[in-house]
Protein backbone atom coordinates (compact mmCIF):
# COMPACT_ATOMS: atom_id res chain seq x y z
CA UNK A 1 0.00 0.00 0.00
CA UNK A 2 2.81 2.76 0.97
CA UNK A 3 4.48 2.04 -2.40
CA UNK A 4 1.40 3.23 -3.69
CA UNK A 5 1.68 6.76 -2.52
CA UNK A 6 4.01 9.65 -4.30
CA UNK A 7 4.13 12.27 -1.05
CA UNK A 8 2.25 12.10 2.79
CA UNK A 9 0.45 15.77 3.19
CA UNK A 10 -0.44 15.67 6.53
CA UNK A 11 0.93 13.13 9.06
CA UNK A 12 -1.37 11.54 11.76
CA UNK A 13 0.08 13.76 14.44
CA UNK A 14 -0.72 16.71 12.08
CA UNK A 15 -4.24 15.82 11.24
CA UNK A 16 -5.01 15.17 15.14
CA UNK A 17 -3.78 18.61 16.32
CA UNK A 18 -6.13 20.27 13.54
CA UNK A 19 -8.54 18.25 14.69
CA UNK A 20 -8.53 19.78 17.59
CA UNK A 21 -8.13 23.32 16.63
CA UNK A 22 -11.50 22.76 14.64
CA UNK A 23 -12.87 21.47 17.66
CA UNK A 24 -12.25 24.40 19.74
CA UNK A 25 -13.64 26.95 16.96
CA UNK A 26 -16.78 25.03 16.93
CA UNK A 27 -17.20 24.68 20.83
CA UNK A 28 -16.76 28.58 20.82
CA UNK A 29 -19.43 29.05 17.77
CA UNK A 30 -21.84 26.64 19.37
CA UNK A 31 -21.90 27.61 22.86
CA UNK A 32 -24.81 27.17 24.62
CA UNK A 33 -25.94 25.45 21.75
CA UNK A 34 -26.94 22.09 20.89
CA UNK A 35 -25.96 20.13 17.09
CA UNK A 36 -26.81 17.63 14.97
CA UNK A 37 -23.70 16.30 13.39
CA UNK A 38 -24.54 14.92 9.94
CA UNK A 39 -21.29 12.99 8.52
CA UNK A 40 -21.09 12.22 4.84
CA UNK A 41 -20.56 8.61 4.44
CA UNK A 42 -18.01 7.03 3.80
CA UNK A 43 -14.93 9.23 3.31
CA UNK A 44 -15.75 11.08 6.38
CA UNK A 45 -15.52 8.81 9.25
CA UNK A 46 -12.48 8.97 10.80
CA UNK A 47 -12.58 12.66 10.87
CA UNK A 48 -16.38 12.35 12.00
CA UNK A 49 -15.26 10.29 14.87
CA UNK A 50 -11.91 12.06 15.77
CA UNK A 51 -13.22 15.64 15.82
CA UNK A 52 -17.08 14.95 17.65
CA UNK A 53 -14.65 13.88 20.49
CA UNK A 54 -13.47 17.26 20.38
CA UNK A 55 -16.70 18.80 20.39
CA UNK A 56 -18.31 19.47 23.68
CA UNK A 57 -21.36 21.03 23.50
CA UNK A 58 -24.20 18.53 23.30
CA UNK A 59 -24.61 17.09 20.10
CA UNK A 60 -26.25 13.99 17.83
CA UNK A 61 -25.50 12.57 15.43
CA UNK A 62 -26.45 10.62 11.71
CA UNK A 63 -25.23 9.89 8.37
CA UNK A 64 -25.87 10.39 4.82
CA UNK A 65 -24.92 8.51 1.81
CA UNK A 66 -24.29 10.32 -1.28
CA UNK A 67 -23.33 9.43 -4.86
CA UNK A 68 -21.95 11.19 -7.78
CA UNK A 69 -21.46 9.42 -11.54
CA UNK A 70 -19.31 10.06 -13.59
CA UNK A 71 -14.76 9.01 -13.45
CA UNK A 72 -13.70 8.03 -10.06
CA UNK A 73 -11.24 10.75 -9.83
CA UNK A 74 -13.63 13.89 -10.95
CA UNK A 75 -17.26 14.29 -9.83
CA UNK A 76 -20.03 14.59 -12.71
CA UNK A 77 -21.99 16.88 -10.31
CA UNK A 78 -24.58 14.54 -10.72
CA UNK A 79 -25.06 14.13 -7.07
CA UNK A 80 -27.77 11.12 -5.84
CA UNK A 81 -28.64 10.21 -1.70
CA UNK A 82 -28.37 6.51 -0.79
CA UNK A 83 -28.85 6.91 2.68
CA UNK A 84 -31.04 9.67 4.05
CA UNK A 85 -30.39 10.58 7.70
CA UNK A 86 -33.25 8.82 10.00
CA UNK A 87 -33.72 12.33 12.14
CA UNK A 88 -35.90 15.44 11.65
CA UNK A 89 -33.61 19.19 11.40
CA UNK A 90 -36.37 21.29 11.32
CA UNK A 91 -35.16 23.90 13.87
CA UNK A 92 -31.92 22.39 14.97
CA UNK A 93 -28.52 23.41 14.26
CA UNK A 94 -27.07 21.36 11.65
CA UNK A 95 -23.31 20.90 10.89
CA UNK A 96 -22.15 18.56 7.82
CA UNK A 97 -18.97 16.74 8.32
CA UNK A 98 -17.40 16.59 4.71
CA UNK A 99 -13.94 15.03 3.96
CA UNK A 100 -13.24 16.93 0.86
CA UNK A 101 -14.20 19.87 -1.00
CA UNK A 102 -13.16 19.83 -4.53
CA UNK A 103 -15.86 20.80 -7.30
CA UNK A 104 -18.15 22.15 -4.61
CA UNK A 105 -21.20 20.38 -6.45
CA UNK A 106 -21.71 17.84 -3.55
CA UNK A 107 -21.34 20.08 -1.18
CA UNK A 108 -23.98 22.42 -2.80
CA UNK A 109 -26.53 19.70 -2.90
CA UNK A 110 -26.54 18.94 0.76
CA UNK A 111 -26.37 21.96 1.78
CA UNK A 112 -29.72 22.76 -0.78
CA UNK A 113 -31.11 19.35 0.60
CA UNK A 114 -31.14 20.13 4.36
CA UNK A 115 -31.38 23.20 4.12
CA UNK A 116 -34.97 23.02 2.14
CA UNK A 117 -35.64 20.63 5.94
CA UNK A 118 -35.70 24.12 7.45
CA UNK A 119 -32.80 23.71 9.91
CA UNK A 120 -32.24 26.57 12.53
CA UNK A 121 -28.62 27.05 11.20
CA UNK A 122 -26.38 25.26 8.73
CA UNK A 123 -22.82 24.98 8.55
CA UNK A 124 -20.39 22.91 6.72
CA UNK A 125 -16.72 21.32 8.10
CA UNK A 126 -14.90 19.85 5.83
CA UNK A 127 -11.25 18.47 6.41
CA UNK A 128 -9.50 19.10 3.02
CA UNK A 129 -10.53 21.76 0.68
CA UNK A 130 -9.42 21.90 -2.98
CA UNK A 131 -10.35 25.54 -4.03
CA UNK A 132 -8.93 25.21 -7.36
CA UNK A 133 -11.20 23.05 -8.86
CA UNK A 134 -14.39 24.33 -7.79
CA UNK A 135 -17.04 24.60 -10.62
CA UNK A 136 -19.94 26.42 -7.81
CA UNK A 137 -19.18 29.18 -5.48
CA UNK A 138 -19.19 27.40 -1.97
CA UNK A 139 -16.37 28.06 0.67
CA UNK A 140 -17.09 25.69 3.61
CA UNK A 141 -17.29 27.13 7.09
CA UNK A 142 -14.54 24.72 8.39
CA UNK A 143 -11.65 23.78 6.81
CA UNK A 144 -9.33 21.70 8.02
CA UNK A 145 -6.12 21.82 5.38
CA UNK A 146 -6.18 23.40 1.88
CA UNK A 147 -4.87 21.44 -0.70
CA UNK A 148 -3.51 21.93 -4.32
CA UNK A 149 -4.88 19.76 -6.69
CA UNK A 150 -3.79 16.07 -6.00
CA UNK A 151 -5.81 13.29 -5.60
CA UNK A 152 -5.21 12.02 -2.04
CA UNK A 153 -6.34 8.91 -0.23
CA UNK A 154 -6.01 7.93 3.78
CA UNK A 155 -7.85 9.14 6.82
CA UNK A 156 -10.99 7.69 5.23
CA UNK A 157 -10.52 8.79 1.93
CA UNK A 158 -10.34 5.75 -0.49
CA UNK A 159 -9.11 5.05 -3.88
CA UNK A 160 -11.58 2.39 -4.94
CA UNK A 161 -12.62 1.74 -1.50
CA UNK A 162 -8.74 1.08 -0.94
CA UNK A 163 -6.28 3.40 1.30
CA UNK A 164 -9.20 4.05 3.60
CA UNK A 165 -7.42 2.63 6.70
CA UNK A 166 -4.35 4.53 6.75
CA UNK A 167 -3.53 6.83 9.20
CA UNK A 168 -2.38 10.03 7.29
CA UNK A 169 -3.19 11.74 4.06
CA UNK A 170 -0.74 11.35 1.46
CA UNK A 171 -1.00 11.97 -2.59
CA UNK A 172 -1.68 8.66 -4.76
CA UNK A 173 0.79 8.10 -7.74
CA UNK A 174 -0.71 9.10 -10.61
CA UNK A 175 0.23 5.90 -12.75
CA UNK A 176 -1.80 4.12 -9.53
CA UNK A 177 -5.37 5.46 -11.02
CA UNK A 178 -4.47 6.17 -14.32
CA UNK A 179 -4.07 2.61 -15.98
CA UNK A 180 -7.87 2.01 -14.63
CA UNK A 181 -10.77 2.57 -16.24
CA UNK A 182 -12.55 5.07 -14.27
CA UNK A 183 -16.33 5.41 -15.29
CA UNK A 184 -19.45 4.33 -14.02
CA UNK A 185 -21.36 4.71 -10.29
CA UNK A 186 -19.23 6.60 -7.71
CA UNK A 187 -19.96 6.31 -3.91
CA UNK A 188 -18.53 9.01 -2.10
P1 LIG B 1 -16.98 17.37 -5.18
O1 LIG B 1 -18.46 17.18 -5.40
O2 LIG B 1 -16.64 18.49 -4.26
O3 LIG B 1 -16.26 17.47 -6.49
O4 LIG B 1 -16.45 16.03 -4.63
C1 LIG B 1 -16.54 15.62 -3.34
C2 LIG B 1 -16.25 14.13 -3.28
O5 LIG B 1 -15.31 13.72 -4.29
C3 LIG B 1 -15.60 13.82 -1.98
O6 LIG B 1 -16.56 13.55 -0.98
C4 LIG B 1 -14.76 12.62 -2.33
O7 LIG B 1 -15.52 11.44 -2.22
C5 LIG B 1 -14.38 12.82 -3.78
N1 LIG B 1 -13.03 13.38 -3.92
C6 LIG B 1 -12.68 14.58 -4.42
N2 LIG B 1 -11.34 14.77 -4.41
C7 LIG B 1 -10.83 13.64 -3.88
C8 LIG B 1 -9.48 13.21 -3.57
O8 LIG B 1 -8.47 13.89 -3.78
N3 LIG B 1 -9.36 11.97 -3.01
C9 LIG B 1 -10.43 11.17 -2.75
N4 LIG B 1 -10.18 10.00 -2.20
N5 LIG B 1 -11.69 11.55 -3.01
C10 LIG B 1 -11.90 12.76 -3.57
Amino acid sequence: MMQDLAEILFSAEEIAARVKELGNQINKDYEGKELIVVGVLKGSLMFMADLIREIKVPLRYDLIAVSSYGASTSSSGIVRIIKDIDVSIQNEHVLIIEDIVDTGLTLRYLITTLSSRQPASLKSCVLLDKPSRRKTEIAPDYSGFVIPDKFVVGYGLDYAQRYRQLPMIAALKPEVYSTEKNSGKEEN
